[in-house]
């Protein structure tokens, strides 16, 4: 039995759009002025910036009256709620596992990670989640690609779809699996070896992996 197997953010999920429609209701919240919303989007980093540098940042440049600790228990609440799983991407998946493929989501980042299945029902429509706090192991380590298939119960043998280059896609070729590069409308501009496909979305990658057009 192959497994499909999905990175998270950017990739089964649209994080961009997610945060960016939290930075709206953070900025109308705390009534922050013109310009706030790009300086929230900049200070996130795509996600990479540590959630506590993030919000001391926020906090003393718009001088808010709460503490930092307070700001961050309230983003850990609002933040999964501003994700959706599209029904596109839901059917797709359902068609994976219909035709005997294994999915499962690998994702770097911490236990809270966890909250964006349950809130979109995604945790549902899979087979197995890493999270690599939980796991011990982050993309591209070969440790947590092997958990995700044992989990599985299957071989480590078939795709890996993602958005990043250096975990996603070294990743998933250090374990011996064909890969998918979700784009988000970026040309793939790596050293690395290319990824096998490239898709602009879920369904594109489930077409890919199910042979229902040539990866390209
Ligand atoms: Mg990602």
């Amino acid at each position: 039995m192959p497994v499909a197997l999905f990175d998270l953010d950017n990739t089964l999920l649209d994080r961009e759009a997610a945060f960016a429609a939290w930075a709206r209701r953070f900025c109308d919240d705390w009534a922050l002025p013109d310009g706030a919303h790009a300086v929230l989007v900049t200070a996130d980093d795509d996600g990479y910036r540590p959630r506590d540098e993030l919000f001391t940042e926020v906090h003393d440049r718009f001088d808010l009256d709460v503490p930092v600790d307070d700001l961050l228990e309230a983003y850990h609440v609002d933040y999964p709620a501003c994700f959706s799983f599209p029904d596109a991407s839901r059917a797709a998946l359902r068609r994976l596992r219909s035709a005997g493929w294994k999915v499962a989501v690998v994702t770097n980042g911490p236990a809270f990670q966890e909250r964006k299945l349950e809130v979109t029902g995604l945790g549902a429509e899979v087979d197995a989640v890493c999270v690599s706090a939980a796991v011990g192991s982050w993309k591209p380590d070969a440790g947590i690609f092997v958990e995700a298939a044992r989990r599985c119960g299957a071989e480590l043998e078939g795709w890996m779809v993602g958005d990043s280059g250096p975990a996603d896609i070294r990743g998933g070729q250090g374990v011996g699996l064909r890969t998918i590069w979700s784009t988000r409308g970026r040309t793939w501009d790596l050293d690395d070896p290319r990824p096998d496909a490239e898709a602009a979305d879920v369904p594109a990658a489930v077409r890919i992996i199910l042979g229902e057009v040539l990866p390209g």
